[in-house]
């Protein structure tokens, strides 16, 4: 593995209007590492997504991506730049189709890639391959899940972040999901940021792990010393 970060994250602070989500948050990604983020409801796993991805100006820090200072930078700019970011809630375009809404995912790309990017979903989503011409807002919400990191995927990113992947999901459906991210990682080399309330999955998965707590990061480590620590687990975990 390449010993220079990929995502280089320093003093990040973000708020909302006068109140702090985030109060300078230091971490970084190595390339083909896969990272989960962990923590209680509003600990500001989001808002860090938010920050990295261009949707959220930060108040202070720097974001190094690929050697470049990328903080307040406009999102768009950002995705073309390889970064991609699979939102909360999914966020499909219902009344698109399956296959509308990969090509809208891969909007930086051009045809011939498209076309690559939505065969590569089939592979990865063999559900999806059956749906095609089917209305995304008509697909289950593990399918609109699915769909939602399949159009992630449309851009070709080095820097995939996923927030709550496993979110009203069924568990079969979860594991199509975190089977296919594992692929995508082993297989592409995809750097990966993972926002998950499920630990024992997201860990499962990842290389290293980080807990934010009310907006600070509280603990981090490799992801199989974070599962087995039994305080660690009853105090963010829920374990
Ligand atoms: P969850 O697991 O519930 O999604 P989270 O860890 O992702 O939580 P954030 O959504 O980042 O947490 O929220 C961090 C803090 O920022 C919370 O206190 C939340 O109330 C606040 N916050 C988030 N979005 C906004 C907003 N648009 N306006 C004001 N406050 C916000």
């Amino acid at each position: 593995m390449p010993d220079t970060p990929i995502l280089e994250v320093s003093g990040l602070v973000a708020a909302y209007g006068a109140i702090r989500a985030l109060h300078g948050i230091d971490l970084s990604l190595m390339p083909g590492e896969v990272v989960a983020v962990l923590g209680a409801n509003g600990a500001g796993k989001t808002t860090l997504l938010r920050c990295l991805s261009g949707l959220l100006k930060p108040v202070d820090g720097r974001i190094v991506f690929d050697g470049d200072d990328i903080a307040g930078k406009p999102a768009e700019g950002l995705v073309a730049r390889g970064i991609s970011h699979v939102p909360q809630g999914r966020m499909v375009f219902p009344g698109l189709s399956v296959r509308e809404n990969l090509i809208v995912g891969g909007w930086t790309r051009d045809r011939a890639a498209t076309a690559q990017g939505i065969d590569r979903a089939c592979t990865y989503f063999p559900r999806l391959a059956e749906r095609m011409d089917q209305q995304a807002g008509t697909l289950s919400g593990g399918e609109q899940q699915m769909l939602a990191v399949a159009r992630g995927l449309m851009s070709q990113p080095r820097l995939l972040m996923l927030d709550e992947p496993s979110m009203g999901v069924a568990p079969v459906i979860k594991a199509v999901i975190f089977d296919a991210l594992a692929d995508i990682a082993r297989d592409e080399g995809v750097t990966m940021l993972i926002v998950e309330q499920d630990a024992e999955l997201a860990l499962d998965l990842a290389d290293r792990g980080y807990v934010l707590e009310t907006g600070s990061l509280a603990v981090q480590g490799p992801a199989e010393a974070l599962l087995v620590d039994d305080a660690l687990r009853r105090a963010y975990l829920g374990g």
